[in-house]
Protein backbone atom coordinates (compact mmCIF):
# COMPACT_ATOMS: atom_id res chain seq x y z
CA UNK A 1 0.00 0.00 0.00
CA UNK A 2 1.32 3.49 -0.93
CA UNK A 3 2.43 5.52 2.13
CA UNK A 4 -0.10 8.70 3.14
CA UNK A 5 2.57 11.42 3.27
CA UNK A 6 1.78 14.27 5.39
CA UNK A 7 4.01 17.17 3.82
CA UNK A 8 4.08 18.99 7.76
CA UNK A 9 5.84 15.87 9.33
CA UNK A 10 8.95 16.30 9.32
CA UNK A 11 8.30 20.02 10.69
CA UNK A 12 6.27 18.44 13.53
CA UNK A 13 8.83 15.89 14.21
CA UNK A 14 11.66 18.75 14.17
CA UNK A 15 9.43 20.39 16.43
CA UNK A 16 8.66 17.61 18.83
CA UNK A 17 12.53 16.92 19.57
CA UNK A 18 13.44 20.55 19.93
CA UNK A 19 10.69 21.59 23.07
CA UNK A 20 11.64 18.15 24.31
CA UNK A 21 15.19 18.26 23.99
CA UNK A 22 16.43 18.98 27.63
CA UNK A 23 12.94 16.67 29.20
CA UNK A 24 14.33 13.55 27.27
CA UNK A 25 17.95 14.91 28.80
CA UNK A 26 16.71 14.85 31.89
CA UNK A 27 14.99 11.61 32.30
CA UNK A 28 17.18 9.74 29.88
CA UNK A 29 20.48 11.39 29.71
CA UNK A 30 21.98 11.22 26.05
CA UNK A 31 19.84 8.01 25.16
CA UNK A 32 16.31 8.52 23.31
CA UNK A 33 15.30 5.30 23.45
CA UNK A 34 14.01 2.06 25.58
CA UNK A 35 16.30 0.32 27.99
CA UNK A 36 16.75 -3.36 27.65
CA UNK A 37 16.40 -5.84 30.38
CA UNK A 38 16.39 -9.46 30.82
CA UNK A 39 13.14 -11.02 31.46
CA UNK A 40 11.97 -11.22 34.76
CA UNK A 41 14.34 -8.21 35.90
CA UNK A 42 12.52 -5.17 37.73
CA UNK A 43 14.25 -1.81 36.73
CA UNK A 44 16.82 -0.28 39.64
CA UNK A 45 16.33 -3.36 42.27
CA UNK A 46 17.79 -6.51 40.38
CA UNK A 47 17.67 -5.03 37.08
CA UNK A 48 19.83 -2.26 35.63
CA UNK A 49 18.47 1.08 36.02
CA UNK A 50 17.71 3.15 33.11
CA UNK A 51 20.95 4.50 32.25
CA UNK A 52 22.42 0.77 32.39
CA UNK A 53 19.81 -0.52 30.27
CA UNK A 54 19.49 2.29 27.74
CA UNK A 55 23.42 1.80 27.01
CA UNK A 56 22.59 -1.84 26.91
CA UNK A 57 20.12 -1.45 23.89
CA UNK A 58 22.85 -0.59 21.77
CA UNK A 59 25.04 -2.82 22.95
CA UNK A 60 22.44 -5.40 21.84
CA UNK A 61 21.95 -3.95 18.78
CA UNK A 62 25.65 -3.77 17.50
CA UNK A 63 26.03 -7.44 19.04
CA UNK A 64 22.71 -8.43 16.86
CA UNK A 65 23.72 -6.61 13.84
CA UNK A 66 27.54 -7.50 13.89
CA UNK A 67 28.59 -3.67 13.43
CA UNK A 68 32.17 -4.19 12.29
CA UNK A 69 34.29 -2.22 15.14
CA UNK A 70 36.16 1.44 13.08
CA UNK A 71 32.93 1.01 10.25
CA UNK A 72 32.00 4.22 8.46
CA UNK A 73 28.45 4.59 10.10
CA UNK A 74 25.85 6.91 9.10
CA UNK A 75 23.14 7.13 12.08
CA UNK A 76 20.05 8.10 11.16
CA UNK A 77 17.58 9.75 13.37
CA UNK A 78 20.66 10.53 15.91
CA UNK A 79 19.08 12.25 18.44
CA UNK A 80 21.52 13.95 20.68
CA UNK A 81 24.44 11.25 20.18
CA UNK A 82 24.34 8.86 22.80
CA UNK A 83 24.20 5.81 20.22
CA UNK A 84 26.85 7.43 18.10
CA UNK A 85 29.10 8.27 21.24
CA UNK A 86 29.38 4.69 21.92
CA UNK A 87 30.01 3.81 17.78
CA UNK A 88 32.86 6.45 17.83
CA UNK A 89 34.19 5.80 21.09
CA UNK A 90 34.48 2.04 22.32
CA UNK A 91 34.06 0.56 18.71
CA UNK A 92 36.17 3.34 17.33
CA UNK A 93 33.14 3.48 14.29
CA UNK A 94 32.96 6.89 12.20
CA UNK A 95 29.82 8.50 12.82
CA UNK A 96 27.80 10.72 10.74
CA UNK A 97 24.73 11.28 12.45
CA UNK A 98 21.88 13.14 11.00
CA UNK A 99 18.59 14.56 12.86
CA UNK A 100 15.47 16.88 11.83
CA UNK A 101 16.38 19.02 14.85
CA UNK A 102 19.12 21.38 14.76
CA UNK A 103 19.28 21.80 18.70
CA UNK A 104 19.67 18.07 18.62
CA UNK A 105 22.37 18.33 15.74
CA UNK A 106 24.39 21.28 18.05
CA UNK A 107 23.24 19.43 21.59
CA UNK A 108 25.29 16.21 20.16
CA UNK A 109 28.47 17.77 18.42
CA UNK A 110 28.89 19.48 22.20
CA UNK A 111 28.24 16.08 23.48
CA UNK A 112 31.25 14.95 21.04
CA UNK A 113 33.84 17.56 21.62
CA UNK A 114 33.29 17.01 25.59
CA UNK A 115 34.07 13.24 25.00
CA UNK A 116 36.97 13.84 23.12
CA UNK A 117 35.17 12.11 20.14
CA UNK A 118 34.15 15.54 18.06
CA UNK A 119 37.60 13.80 15.63
CA UNK A 120 34.96 10.89 14.73
CA UNK A 121 31.02 12.01 15.41
CA UNK A 122 29.76 15.13 13.56
CA UNK A 123 26.26 16.10 13.97
CA UNK A 124 23.86 17.47 10.98
CA UNK A 125 20.61 18.89 10.66
CA UNK A 126 19.23 16.49 7.70
CA UNK A 127 16.13 14.61 6.63
CA UNK A 128 16.83 11.12 6.32
CA UNK A 129 15.64 11.00 2.59
CA UNK A 130 16.91 13.75 0.98
CA UNK A 131 20.71 13.53 2.64
CA UNK A 132 23.09 14.58 -0.03
CA UNK A 133 25.44 11.78 1.09
CA UNK A 134 26.99 10.10 -2.13
CA UNK A 135 25.94 6.24 -3.62
CA UNK A 136 27.89 3.49 -0.91
CA UNK A 137 29.35 5.93 1.53
CA UNK A 138 29.00 3.79 4.50
CA UNK A 139 29.89 0.44 5.55
CA UNK A 140 26.58 0.81 7.97
CA UNK A 141 23.60 2.52 8.01
CA UNK A 142 22.03 2.27 11.62
CA UNK A 143 18.70 3.53 13.03
CA UNK A 144 17.53 3.28 16.18
CA UNK A 145 14.38 4.45 16.95
CA UNK A 146 13.67 6.99 13.86
CA UNK A 147 11.74 4.50 11.55
CA UNK A 148 8.54 5.00 13.31
CA UNK A 149 8.57 8.95 12.10
CA UNK A 150 9.40 8.20 8.36
CA UNK A 151 6.36 7.61 6.68
CA UNK A 152 8.03 6.47 3.35
CA UNK A 153 9.53 3.21 5.04
CA UNK A 154 9.61 1.93 1.31
CA UNK A 155 11.79 5.16 0.45
CA UNK A 156 14.18 4.57 3.84
CA UNK A 157 15.72 1.01 2.55
CA UNK A 158 15.69 2.22 -0.88
CA UNK A 159 18.29 5.27 0.30
CA UNK A 160 20.04 2.65 3.03
CA UNK A 161 20.76 0.50 0.05
CA UNK A 162 21.97 3.55 -1.97
CA UNK A 163 24.22 4.72 0.95
CA UNK A 164 25.71 1.21 1.67
CA UNK A 165 29.10 -0.13 0.31
CA UNK A 166 28.45 -3.90 -0.88
CA UNK A 167 28.64 -5.92 1.86
CA UNK A 168 27.35 -3.25 4.18
CA UNK A 169 25.13 -3.71 7.34
CA UNK A 170 21.59 -2.25 7.89
CA UNK A 171 20.98 -2.19 11.83
CA UNK A 172 17.44 -1.01 12.96
CA UNK A 173 16.21 -0.68 16.35
CA UNK A 174 12.27 0.47 16.20
CA UNK A 175 8.82 0.67 17.77
CA UNK A 176 5.96 -1.96 15.62
CA UNK A 177 2.42 -3.18 16.29
CA UNK A 178 1.62 -6.73 15.82
CA UNK A 179 1.42 -8.15 12.48
CA UNK A 180 -2.19 -8.82 11.05
CA UNK A 181 -5.41 -6.99 10.99
CA UNK A 182 -6.25 -5.13 14.62
CA UNK A 183 -9.49 -4.92 16.45
CA UNK A 184 -10.92 -1.59 16.75
CA UNK A 185 -9.83 -0.86 20.61
CA UNK A 186 -6.25 -1.89 19.56
CA UNK A 187 -6.28 0.87 16.46
CA UNK A 188 -7.13 3.40 19.03
CA UNK A 189 -4.77 2.69 20.93
CA UNK A 190 -2.04 2.93 18.18
CA UNK A 191 -3.55 5.79 17.31
CA UNK A 192 -3.17 8.14 20.26
CA UNK A 193 0.29 6.91 20.46
CA UNK A 194 0.71 8.10 17.25
CA UNK A 195 -0.50 11.28 17.72
CA UNK A 196 0.94 11.58 21.20
CA UNK A 197 4.24 10.78 19.39
CA UNK A 198 4.60 12.48 16.30
CA UNK A 199 4.40 9.24 14.08
CA UNK A 200 2.34 8.64 10.79
CA UNK A 201 2.09 4.77 11.39
CA UNK A 202 3.52 1.60 12.73
CA UNK A 203 4.96 -1.43 10.41
CA UNK A 204 5.08 -5.42 12.07
CA UNK A 205 8.33 -6.59 12.47
CA UNK A 206 7.74 -8.64 9.55
CA UNK A 207 6.46 -5.53 7.96
CA UNK A 208 9.89 -4.38 8.11
CA UNK A 209 11.67 -7.81 6.63
CA UNK A 210 9.52 -7.82 3.68
CA UNK A 211 10.74 -4.08 2.88
CA UNK A 212 14.37 -4.78 3.29
CA UNK A 213 14.15 -8.12 1.10
CA UNK A 214 12.15 -5.92 -1.56
CA UNK A 215 15.18 -3.23 -1.68
CA UNK A 216 17.27 -5.50 -2.52
CA UNK A 217 19.00 -6.33 1.26
CA UNK A 218 19.97 -10.34 1.84
CA UNK A 219 20.29 -12.33 5.34
CA UNK A 220 17.13 -10.25 6.29
CA UNK A 221 16.47 -11.53 10.18
CA UNK A 222 14.59 -9.78 13.10
CA UNK A 223 14.07 -10.19 16.60
CA UNK A 224 11.64 -9.96 18.69
CA UNK A 225 12.42 -7.47 22.13
CA UNK A 226 9.28 -6.24 23.16
CA UNK A 227 9.22 -8.30 26.79
CA UNK A 228 12.75 -6.71 27.07
CA UNK A 229 12.23 -3.54 26.39
CA UNK A 230 8.74 -2.67 27.99
CA UNK A 231 10.18 -2.07 31.25
CA UNK A 232 11.07 1.06 30.10
CA UNK A 233 7.21 2.16 30.36
CA UNK A 234 7.10 1.32 33.94
CA UNK A 235 5.56 4.37 35.81
CA UNK A 236 6.91 3.34 39.30
CA UNK A 237 10.24 3.34 37.95
CA UNK A 238 10.03 5.81 35.33
CA UNK A 239 10.58 9.33 36.62
CA UNK A 240 8.05 10.12 34.63
CA UNK A 241 5.27 9.70 37.60
CA UNK A 242 7.09 13.00 39.28
CA UNK A 243 5.01 14.67 36.38
CA UNK A 244 2.18 12.67 36.28
CA UNK A 245 1.13 13.68 40.28
CA UNK A 246 2.36 17.64 39.15
CA UNK A 247 -0.47 19.06 37.70
CA UNK A 248 1.01 22.54 38.40
CA UNK A 249 4.36 21.17 36.62
CA UNK A 250 2.79 19.83 33.69
CA UNK A 251 0.52 23.42 33.32
CA UNK A 252 3.39 25.32 33.64
CA UNK A 253 5.49 23.40 31.17
CA UNK A 254 2.51 23.41 28.68
CA UNK A 255 2.80 26.72 28.87
CA UNK A 256 5.89 27.29 28.70
CA UNK A 257 6.36 24.83 25.12
CA UNK A 258 2.94 24.36 23.49
CA UNK A 259 0.95 21.18 24.55
CA UNK A 260 2.46 19.36 22.29
CA UNK A 261 5.48 19.11 25.06
CA UNK A 262 2.97 16.62 26.97
CA UNK A 263 2.51 14.15 24.43
CA UNK A 264 5.43 12.20 25.99
CA UNK A 265 3.90 11.80 29.22
CA UNK A 266 0.46 11.11 27.44
CA UNK A 267 2.14 8.45 25.72
CA UNK A 268 3.72 6.43 28.64
CA UNK A 269 0.53 4.68 30.02
CA UNK A 270 -0.40 3.98 26.72
CA UNK A 271 2.67 2.36 25.28
CA UNK A 272 2.52 0.29 28.99
CA UNK A 273 -1.24 -0.99 27.57
CA UNK A 274 0.39 -2.06 24.18
CA UNK A 275 3.17 -4.18 25.39
CA UNK A 276 0.48 -5.54 27.90
CA UNK A 277 -1.75 -5.81 25.43
CA UNK A 278 0.73 -7.35 23.09
CA UNK A 279 -0.29 -4.32 19.97
CA UNK A 280 2.53 -2.80 20.73
CA UNK A 281 5.81 -5.05 19.83
CA UNK A 282 9.33 -3.86 19.60
CA UNK A 283 12.65 -5.16 17.63
CA UNK A 284 15.70 -5.28 15.79
CA UNK A 285 15.99 -6.04 12.09
CA UNK A 286 19.75 -7.32 10.02
CA UNK A 287 20.29 -7.04 6.80
CA UNK A 288 23.20 -7.11 4.59
CA UNK A 289 23.62 -5.49 0.87
CA UNK A 290 24.88 -7.95 -1.49
CA UNK A 291 28.19 -7.60 -2.82
CA UNK A 292 27.16 -7.49 -6.26
CA UNK A 293 24.28 -5.46 -7.41
CA UNK A 294 22.62 -8.20 -9.84
CA UNK A 295 24.01 -11.88 -9.44
CA UNK A 296 24.98 -12.42 -12.78
CA UNK A 297 26.08 -15.85 -14.22
CA UNK A 298 29.35 -15.22 -15.44
CA UNK A 299 29.42 -15.17 -19.56
CA UNK A 300 29.64 -18.37 -20.83
CA UNK A 301 32.26 -18.39 -23.69
CA UNK A 302 32.92 -20.95 -25.59
CA UNK A 303 34.95 -23.85 -24.07
CA UNK A 304 38.30 -24.65 -25.43
N1 LIG B 1 18.54 7.42 17.67
C1 LIG B 1 18.52 8.36 18.77
C2 LIG B 1 17.28 9.27 18.77
C3 LIG B 1 15.93 8.59 18.67
S1 LIG B 1 14.62 9.81 18.70
C4 LIG B 1 18.65 7.62 20.06
O1 LIG B 1 18.44 6.40 20.02
O2 LIG B 1 18.97 8.20 21.08
C5 LIG B 1 14.17 9.90 16.98
C6 LIG B 1 15.15 10.68 16.12
O3 LIG B 1 14.80 10.47 14.76
C7 LIG B 1 15.17 12.19 16.33
O4 LIG B 1 16.49 12.62 16.40
C8 LIG B 1 14.52 12.73 15.05
O5 LIG B 1 14.96 14.01 14.65
C9 LIG B 1 14.98 11.69 14.07
N2 LIG B 1 14.21 11.65 12.81
C10 LIG B 1 12.90 11.39 12.64
N3 LIG B 1 12.57 11.48 11.33
C11 LIG B 1 13.71 11.79 10.66
C12 LIG B 1 14.02 12.05 9.29
N4 LIG B 1 13.10 11.99 8.32
N5 LIG B 1 15.29 12.36 8.99
C13 LIG B 1 16.26 12.44 9.94
N6 LIG B 1 16.02 12.22 11.25
C14 LIG B 1 14.76 11.90 11.61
Amino acid sequence: MEPVIDPGLNSAVERYYDITLDLYEDLWGEHVHHGFWDPGETPGLEGADRHAATDRLVHELVDYTGVPAGSRVLDVGCGIGGPAMHLAGPLGCTVEGITLSALQAARANEKAEAAGVAGRARFHQRDALANGYPDESFGVVWAMESLMHIADREAFFAEAMRLLTPGGTLAVATWAVRDGELDDDERELVRQILVHQVMPDFSSLEEHERLAAAAGFTEVATVDWSSAVANSWDPGFAQIQQFERGPKVMRDLARRRGVDVLGFFHAGPLMKKGFDTGVITYGALRATKPRQDSPQAPPSGPTP
